[in-house]
């Protein structure tokens, strides 16, 4: 089933500096949101209909104006900051008020700014570029970035609850909690954070143009698209265009390390998507990173199919033999497929090193349940896990019998629960997950919920899977019965297994 990938919606979002001009401010979205909950990022917004109702002075791009005016918006419903000439006028309650007024909807922004007589000028907002949301993204923006000062004597605060932690941060300790993977970046924050911590803010910021140039400069020259996504300094996540199951529309493939570095499912087979990947490794490649092995998680169609082209590609321009790896069961399920050289057992570790070469491990895991073979990979020290397809953030999994077997998925995922230090994980589809361990309680909640469901659903008198299907998943389309139909055969099996329902129960 082909799936269309979201088309981005316009956005707004603002890198605003402190007065002195040596920070810049970043919040962290409220872990319990959807969409990158627990990730940093800079204030910033879906574009309004009545944004484009805001009279911006002095801009000379036209066609920027609704978007200056979007992240002025922004900037005020989610920090209380007003970039707005004529705002020293008023004192912190009015300021106060005037939000209240906004996020309540009794006013439009451009009904306060006109009331109050407030001009936002296009010269205070130095435009630097867009950047747009990953196609592996379910919801996409196209966001444009202005940098701004924040005014005197104003404060910046979480002002909504989607926002905690408000903070103006130096740039370079931005970096280096990043760096130790404190914390989950979005893509062009951090390559914002990168270009501003190079340009060494001064305290003076005597030349805040130069600055944003350089961002400019960064978005024009990448198109404003975004390849691939840093992690932390190990992990690169490069997702891959794959025939997958809905709603994911991608695989990710990793790759663990720099200098001395492995690939993770190097999955689609598709062309484009293998050039784009190619020219990344490529890329370490002609730095001398060392490539130690191209692996495999598992045999489902779409982690496959391209680890034997990055094997053929690497071999051919560079003449390396670069080893294909998987444990020994998906190796058997794929043989006459793929010719792997390397198997790998649970416990494994791969020792690797970050790129400037301080060496760290990387552990497997083999968790079978979703498939026999299926590995997972653990970064103890960072506390990161690649959960693979154990957990994903885009959806729930399938466990589909007889390949799937749902009490070794269980343990598998209570395994990763309750692995030493864990904070993050990045599964194989979809965004990474800033509270592993919640999300994983999650994961293992709602199969112990299915279960309950299947067990009454069969004390009510169902007795075929599909009876128990129509009962239990009534509010799901039938077109999706098939699939629902192997998840309850699974979560049979595995009450059958446990002695907590006799085969007789049903046919
Ligand atoms: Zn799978």
């Amino acid at each position: 089933m082909k799936q269309k990938t979201a088309t981005p919606k316009d956005a707004a979002a603002v890198i605003l500096l402190n007065e002195a001009g040596d920070r810049v401010l970043w919040a962290q979205r409220n872990p319990q949101i959807a969409f990158l909950g627990g990730w940093h990022a800079f204030p910033g917004g879906k574009l309004e209909i009545s944004d484009a109702l805001v009279s911006i002075e002095n801009c000379q791009d036209k066609e920027l104006e609704k978007f200056i005016a979007c992240a002025a918006r922004e900037a005020f419903e989610e920090t209380g900051v007003l970039l707005a000439r004529g705002g020293e006028r008023l004192t912190r309650g009015q300021r106060a008020s005037l939000h209240d007024d906004l996020i309540s909807n009794r006013m439009t922004f451009a009904e306060i700014l006109e009331h109050w007589n407030l001009r936002i000028d296009a010269t205070d907002f130095a435009y630097t570029g867009f950047w747009t949301t990953p196609q592996f993204s379910p919801v996409r923006f196209k966001t444009r970035f202005f940098l701004a000062a924040c005014p005197p004597k104003q404060t910046p605060y979480a002002a909504i609850s989607e926002l905690e932690n408000v903070e103006f941060i130096r740039p370079t300790d931005a970096l280096e909690k990043w760096k130790k993977s404190e914390v989950l970046i979005s893509p062009p924050v951090l390559l914002s954070l990168k270009t501003l911590a190079e340009d060494g803010l001064k305290s003076e910021v005597q030349n805040p143009k130069s600055v944003s140039e350089n961002l400019l400069e960064n978005s024009q020259k990448a198109d404003g698209e975004i390849r691939h996504i840093e992690l932390n300094p190990r992990v690169v996540c490069f997702p891959l265009k794959t025939d997958t199951l809905p709603p994911a529309t991608h695989t990710n493939c990793f790759i663990v390390g720099r200098k001395r570095f492995v690939v993770i499912d190097a999955a689609s087979e598709d062309e484009s998507e293998q050039a784009a990947l190619h020219r990344l490794i490529d890329s370490f490649v002609e730095n001398n990173d060392e490539c130690l092995a191209v692996i495999t998680t598992h045999q489902h169609r779409d982690h496959t199919g391209g680890e034997t082209i990055l094997q053929t590609h690497l071999r051919e321009r560079f003449n390396l033999k670069i080893p294909l790896a998987a444990h020994r069961q998906t190796a058997n399920a794929l043989a006459g497929k793929v010719d792997f050289q390397t198997f790998i057992e649970d416990g494994e570790a791969f020792d690797l090193a970050d790129e400037d070469g301080k060496p760290f491990r990387l552990k497997t895991l083999h968790t079978p349940g979703h498939a026999a073979g299926l590995l997972a990979f653990y970064d103890a020290e960072f506390g990161f896990l690649l959960s693979g397809d154990n957990v994903v953030s885009s959806s729930s999994v399938v466990i589909a019998p007889p390949e799937g077997n749902l009490k070794n998925y269980l343990s598998s995922l209570e395994r990763l629960r309750d692995l030493p230090n864990l904070r993050f994980l990045c599964g194989s589809h979809g965004a990474a997950v800033f509270d592993a361990e919640s999300k994983i309680e999650s994961y293992i909640a709602h199969r112990f919920e299915r279960e309950k469901q299947i067990l009454e659903a069969i004390e009510s008198g169902a007795k075929t899977t599909r009876e128990i299907v129509e009962r239990v998943y009534a509010d799901v389309s039938p077109a999706l019965y098939k699939l629902a139909g192997k998840s309850v055969e699974a979560h049979l099996n595995k009450l059958i297994e446990e002695g907590n329902l006799s085969r007789e129960r049903y046919e």
